[in-house]
């Protein structure tokens, strides 16, 4: 069973999770991708997951053919909601059970190994499904936040060829996130708005970091990118998550997030990458309590595409800071000129 343990030196929590040792491709010799031969997330391989936590069908039964997503629980998961929630304390450590949500949304039911072969329906249905799944993870009041991620490719740390999402809900804020959260916060007392809506005022004036836009979302490439064709997705209106997004809201995104990709692998080839939804706080806790009813006004939701063009060195390791070799308004440049 995983422990989530507060690491004292460093202020911030670590989740020690042995069962994911076991995990395919996780051990350093690898070996190579899963073909869809073997691969358990393609359509007809249904039985070679734990049974499904929810789906979208275009027919069929659960756990059979006909769907379009469908997630199920991680088999090798960093938390369990069946795990106890209590604290323990013993001399100078302090840890919790690993308790939490680990579920897997497999984004579509072909071997699609490009988003740029995503149509725009497929992006639809996906975001569809995450904003179902926030939306359920929301009631269980012992769920204080919760991550939606992608990793795709070896750089990324993906296990998987299979398109593929994960969300991973736990009992406490990150200590990172945490810091930030109270930093938007005292933007937003101190200058009135939010901090993304200041950005994105800014990269709308100078136009040299915007990609595209729509009536609802801009991608554009963040002043000060931590990575080389980091790409920020954010909403034009003052909303702070996807479930405060409508159909419309998700159809724009979709389309945003389909022409983006069309644009990264024009200019990158076939590239690794992270991407991932900014999500607030679901519940209050003892740290986030004190602002978190500023958060609706102060937190706007967006999308993070970061490619893994170079791994993490030992310099970002040890501050926290990152060497960027790519300006990100040429990066902008590029990805605008791949789309005339
Ligand atoms: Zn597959």
């Amino acid at each position: 069973m995983s422990q989530i343990r507060y690491d004292l030196l460093h202020d911030r929590y670590v989740i020690i999770a042995p069962e994911r040792m076991h995990r395919d491709g996780f051990l350093l010799d690898g070996g190579v991708p899963e073909d869809e031969d073997t691969c358990p997330f393609c359509e007809t391989k249904e039985s070679l997951t734990p049974p499904e936590i929810d789906a979208i069908r275009a027919q069929g039964a659960p756990n059979g053919p006909g769907w379009k997503v469908r997630v199920v629980p991680n088999l090798y998961k960093m938390l369990r909601i069946e795990a106890p929630t209590e604290h323990h304390h013993e001399s100078v450590y302090e840890w919790q059970d690993g308790f939490g949500a680990h579920e897997i949304i497999i984004d579509m039911p072909r071997h699609e190994t490009r988003m740029d072969r995503w149509t725009k329906e497929e992006y639809v249905t996906w975001l569809t499904m995450i904003r179902r799944r926030v939306l359920d993870l929301r009631n269980d009041f012992r769920l204080v936040f919760l991550s939606v991620f992608k990793n795709h490719g070896r750089n990324a740390a993906a296990t998987k060829g299979h398109p593929h999402t994960q969300i991973v809900a736990m009992p406490l804020v990150p200590k990172t996130i945490t810091a930030r959260l109270r930093h938007q916060v005292a933007y937003f007392d101190h200058h009135g708005r939010p901090v993304a809506e200041a950005l994105l005022h800014e990269a709308l004036a100078r136009k040299s970091c915007v990609i595209l836009q729509n009536d609802s979302f801009v991608a554009l490439t963040p002043y000060a990118s931590a990575m080389p064709f980091e790409v920020w997705v954010v909403a034009r209106r003052q909303i702070p998550s996807i479930t405060d997004l409508c159909e419309t809201g998700i159809h724009a995104l979709a389309s945003i997030l389909e022409t983006l990709f069309v644009r990264l692998y024009a200019v990158l080839g076939v590239f690794d990458f992270n991407l991932v939804f900014e999500i607030p706080p679901l519940q209050p806790n003892g740290e986030s309590g004190a602002f978190f009813d500023r958060l609706a006004q102060s937190y706007r939701f967006g999308v993070r595409i970061v490619p893994r063009l170079s791994g993490i060195g030992g310099f970002e390791y040890a501050t926290g800071m990152f060497v960027n070799p790519v300006a990100p308004e040429e990066a902008a440049a590029k990805l605008r000129e791949a789309g005339r």
